[in-house]
C-alpha cells in the first residue's frame, strides 16, 4: 500500500509543531508524500490573522528543504469554507490505483472534535486518520470520539480507508496562537519557526496588530 499524508490547518503561521510532527508521522507511517493543505475559510474558528496567499507563502518557506513535503492550496482554490470532506473527494480520483491510502493528520486536540465536523463519516470512507499527540493533550478524548477510535484503532494500516491509528510524537509545545501573542508584544519567534519564516514575517510586518484591528 501507498500512503499520501493529508496535514490540514489554518498554518497561521506554520511552524516546527507542524513540521516536526509532519516528518515523523511520515516516516513512521511510511508515507510517500505529506500535503500540507492550508484551509481557506476555517469552519470552527475566526478568520485567520493574515491573508491565504501569506499563509501559503510561509509554508512554501518551510518545506522547501524537505522533497516529500508538498504545499496544496486546493482549499484556497475552491474558496468558500473550508470542509475536508470535499478535499478529501476532490483528491480521491488522482489516488484511485486501488492501493493508495489518503492518510489525515490531525492533532489530539483537532480530533477531539472529529465528530463534529462536516460529513465526518464520509470523511472515514475516503481516508485513514493519524492522530498525534500534542502538549496538554494528556487528558485524551472522550465521547463520541473515544468510541469511534475504540473501533477503529490499529497500529499499523491494512485497509485504504476508515482505520485510526494513534502516534506519539516529539512534544513540541509550540502553538501558533503563542507565536502571535508573542509578535504582539514584540518578541519574534526565533526557533519556533524556520529562519525564513520569520523573516517573512518580520518583513510584512504580521501580527503584530490586535487581531480585530486586521
Ligand atoms: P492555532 O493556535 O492558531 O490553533 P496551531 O498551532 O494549533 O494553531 P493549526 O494550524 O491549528 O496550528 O494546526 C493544524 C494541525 O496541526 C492540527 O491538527 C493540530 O493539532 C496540529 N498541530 C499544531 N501544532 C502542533 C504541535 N505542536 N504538535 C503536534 N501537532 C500540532
Ligand atoms: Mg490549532
Amino acid at each position: 500500500m501507498r500512503f499520501i499524508g493529508i496535514n490540514g490547518g489554518t498554518f497561521d503561521p506554520i511552524h516546527y509543531g507542524h513540521l516536526r510532527a509532519a516528518l515523523e508521522v511520515m516516516q513512521k507511517v511510511g508515507m510517500e508524500q505529506v500535503r500540507f493543505v492550508p484551509c481557506y475559510q476555517p469552519v470552527h474558528r475566526g478568520t485567520p490573522s493574515v491573508s491565504a496567499q501569506q499563509r501559503c507563502a510561509m509554508i512554501a518557506l518551510a518545506i522547501e528543504a524537505q522533497p516529500q513535503f508538498f504545499l496544496d492550496t486546493i482549499e484556497i482554490e475552491r474558496g468558500g469554507p473550508s470542509f475536508m470532506v470535499d478535499t478529501l473527494r476532490q483528491l480521491k480520483p488522482h489516488y484511485a490505483d486501488g492501493s493508495t491510502s489518503l492518510v489525515l493528520m490531525m492533532g489530539m486536540d483537532a480530533y477531539g472534535k472529529f465528530c463534529t465536523w462536516h460529513q465526518w463519516q464520509e470523511i472515514l470512507e475516503l481516508a485513514n486518520l493519524v492522530v498525534m499527540h500534542r502538549p496538554g493533550d494528556n487528558l485524551g478524548f472522550a465521547g463520541q470520539e473515544a468510541r469511534l477510535f475504540q473501533q477503529r484503532a490499529v497500529t499499523q494500516f491494512s485497509q485504504l480507508y476508515g482505520q485510526i491509528m494513534e502516534l506519539p510524537i516529539t512534544q513540541l509545545a509550540i502553538s501558533s496562537t503563542a507565536i502571535r501573542a508573542d509578535i504582539r508584544k514584540g518578541i519574534p519567534p526565533d526557533y519556533l519557526t524556520p529562519f525564513r519564516v520569520n523573516q517573512y514575517i518580520q518583513k510584512y510586518a504580521l501580527y503584530r496588530a490586535q487581531p480585530d484591528e486586521q
